[in-house]
């Protein structure tokens, strides 16, 4: 669903957001989380999500188009203790104005370390985003640094954590490093965007692997299977 995912576009104030005229998921996490390198890992590509590290765009709300025409927008990094102030507080207006008034976004992919998930910035995005009443996904990212009891037992806490806030949410261990985690999350998202995935997406999720890349395109539908009604087919 990412592949072929290119950069459309920066936007440093709200007014020069392009209209919301695509359904959009953002990508919101600690600086150094790991946000980019998961972009890239979804996109299967190295250097797309690095448009949002370059000087100058730190700062700016980066909008990335799918091939299927959706947004994916990478929103800037949070937590340098050292910003300045007025730069704090520019960006916390920027983005909870973004988060919670954006028409088209679809859901949060919120982006944690696996070591730190939960700051408090993280749950001010959740708080922001709460009235929204759309879902939010917890990416708990650089998972290969945990063992796998230390990793299964982040995520029991993270998700009781998760249960305290009205919110939808869902949460899973992810990795770009390892590539773990990456079927997972397109299934979450493309469930957001309306988008139908493929058969063996579907068992890959269901934690069988198929063997074969997957497509979420070309694959035969059974008569009657459209997609719920309203779900809208990207082109
Ligand atoms: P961002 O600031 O949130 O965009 O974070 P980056 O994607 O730039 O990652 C920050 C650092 O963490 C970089 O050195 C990455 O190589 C490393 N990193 C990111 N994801 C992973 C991961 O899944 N596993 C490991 N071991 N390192 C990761």
């Amino acid at each position: 669903m990412f592949r072929n995912t290119s950069y459309v576009a920066s936007a440093q104030h709200l007014r020069d957001l392009p209209p919301p005229s695509e359904p959009e998921i953002a990508f919101a996490g600690r600086s150094n989380a790991g946000k980019s390198s998961a972009i890239n890992a979804l996109a299967n590509q190295t250097r797309l999500a690095f448009v949002s590290k370059t000087p100058g765009r730190t700062q700016q709300i980066n909008f990335f188009r799918l091939a299927r025409g959706a947004f994916l927008v990478d929103l800037p990094g949070y937590g340098y203790a050292t910003a300045p102030k007025a730069l704090r507080e520019q960006w916390e207006a920027t983005l909870s104005t973004y988060l919670q008034t954006r028409t088209s976004l679809r859901g949060l992919a919120l982006v944690m370390d696996a070591r730190h998930p939960l700051t408090a910035r993280d749950e001010l995005m959740l708080a922001w985003f709460k009235p929204t009443g759309r879902p939010i996904h917890v990416l708990l990212t650089k998972a290969d640094k945990l063992s796998r009891t230390e990793a299964a037992k982040t995520l029991q806490r993270v998700r009781a954590r998760l249960a305290g806030f009205d919110i939808h949410w869902t949460a899973q261990l992810f990795s770009s490093l390892k590539r773990n985690g990456v079927d997972e999350a397109e299934a979450v998202f493309a469930a957001w965007l309306g988008v139908e995935v493929g058969p063996s997406l579907m068992l890959a999720t269901a934690g069988r692997t198929s063997g074969h890349h997957r497509r979420s395109d070309g694959h035969k539908k059974a008569p009657g299977q459209r997609g719920k009604p309203g779900a809208k087919r990207l082109k």
